[in-house]
């Protein structure tokens, strides 16, 4: 990691050219650089001042408001400084130009900022997540997800699962320190069963979550699945309304996973358009099978789409599954309870089956047990967690040891402080950080 002593700037505001541009200053020479590219000297502490910014050499940069946040209480928890400037690339560039003349001062890393909050213990691991996220989200959903975090809500929850384990943690250690009272192994281990049961519970019950977590933050899976030249590419361009897919009348057109990005129901959603599931021509197209049936199994939701003037058969459709009939311009197919009958040609009946599509995805996010696990190194962490604590469980019930015991619980609680990042492994804050934008 690049040297946490240095002053860091950067563009905090989107790129240039913009009305206006913000340029954020942190570390133990921002009062310096104040007093000098303020021309009217470092302003007072979280007062906003105008007046004109000039280089060391009293060129003037521009002209703006500025303001200073001194340390502890700023977002890094260092001295920091916002400029605010019209927001050209020449102001910008002469700006940072400007700041990075000071010694041991120079650009930011992405993340750097918040970064610098997390070891200032301003925030914790996952509520600087849900700043990242917050910075990404694009819909509703994904912002309140994100600002659940960002609170700290997510945090307390596996704070409040820590504590338990620490609780039980206490009780073990009595049955340690006590080995030889008579009593003690039913007095002891009942409490202690009982408190890692209802952590086993709420364990469990957070990671039965159906992903919606982070489906919301990363995207619902659909895929289009359907014998060769049933119009599924059609389908997908229709949806997309613009060529995402090859459309072809040569069955096997589609040899691979074509995926498009969408905003349907207020959410995110990814349809993919999988290679026509027949017998396989050539090794190709049998690798594209192959994902797409690999791609179908791990959506959220199936369409399967038939040519109304080919055999219609949804007997591998299963529940949840969406029925489509395609081509009814070529061929009328009489009203069927659960099918949606459309033309990717003329658009008919298309509004239904999109309609359709926005209240299952709409109706899978609003299915919330809040607060809810947002991404994979959290579910991994609770489930590494909840491993220990079976094994604690599994032995306390065979009559091990409390020693035994308390290493797993330690264990399972240990994953819980590294997902807050309380003790940090170097690779999971650079792998959380380094995903963050340049500026924040
Ligand atoms: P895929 O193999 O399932 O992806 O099917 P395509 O989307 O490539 O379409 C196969 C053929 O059917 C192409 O020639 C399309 O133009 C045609 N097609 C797709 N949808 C319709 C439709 O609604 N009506 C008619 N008449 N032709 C269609």
């Amino acid at each position: 990691m690049a040297d946490a002593r240095d002053t860091i700037c950067a563009l905090a505001s989107g790129p240039p050219p913009s009305a206006i541009a913000i340029v954020r200053i942190s570390g133990p020479r921002v009062r310096e650089i104040c007093a000098s590219v303020f021309e009217a000297g470092l302003p007072a502490p979280r007062r906003s001042v105008f007046g004109r910014f000039v280089d060391v050499s009293r060129e003037t940069i521009d002209e703006g408001l500025g303001i200073f946040m001194p340390g502890p209480k700023s977002y890094t928890g260092e001295d920091t400084a916002e400029l605010y400037l019209h927001g050209g690339s020449a102001v910008i560039d002469h700006a940072l130009d400007a700041i990075c003349e000071f010694p041991d001062t120079r650009l930011a890393e992405p993340g750097e900022f918040t970064r610098r909050a997390f070891e200032n213990g301003r925030v914790d691991l996952v509520e600087a997540e849900g700043i990242a996220d917050l910075i990404d989200a694009e819909t509703r959903a994904q912002k309140s997800l994100a600002l659940n975090q960002l609170d700290g809500a997510l945090s307390a929850q596996y704070a409040k699962w820590r504590e338990k384990l620490v609780e039980a943690l206490a009780l073990l250690e009595v049955s340690i320190d006590f080995p030889d009272e008579e009593d003690a192994p039913d007095e002891t281990t009942s409490p202690v069963t009982n408190v890692l049961d209802s952590i086993r519970h709420a364990f469990i019950e957070a990671l039965q979550d159906d992903e919606v977590g982070e489906r919301i933050r990363e995207g619902f899976r659909i895929a289009i699945v359907g014998p060769p030249n049933a119009g599924k590419s059609s389908l997908l361009n229709r949806l997309a309304r613009r060529e995402a897919a090859i459309v072809s009348d040569i069955p096997g057109t589609t040899r691979d996973v074509v995926e498009v990005r969408l905003k349907i129901g207020g959410q995110i959603v990814w349809i993919a358009d999988t290679a026509g599931l027949r017998e396989a021509g050539d090794a190709i197209e049998a690798e594209g099978i192959r994902r797409a049936r690999e791609r179908a199994e791990a959506a959220d939701l199936r369409i399967h789409l038939r040519a109304a003037d080919e055999n219609v058969d949804f007997s591998e459709a299963g529940a949840g599954d969406l029925n489509v009939v395609n081509k009814s311009d070529r061929k009328a197919y009489p009203a069927e309870e659960g099918v949606f009958i459309l033309s990717t040609l003329t658009g008919d009946g298309l509004a239904d089956l999109e309609s359709a599509i926005a209240d299952i995805v709409s109706a899978k996010a609003n299915r919330t047990i809040a607060p809810l696990i947002t991404r994979k190194r959290h579910r991994l962490s609770l489930q590494t967690s909840l491993f220990h604590v079976e094994q604690a469980l599994d032995l306390l019930g065979r009559g091990g040891g409390a020693e035994l015991v308390a290493e797993d619980v330690r264990l399972a609680a240990r994953q819980l402080s590294s997902l807050v990042g309380e003790i940090g492994v170097e690779e999971v804050l650079g792998a959380v950080f380094s995903s963050f934008c340049i500026g924040k």
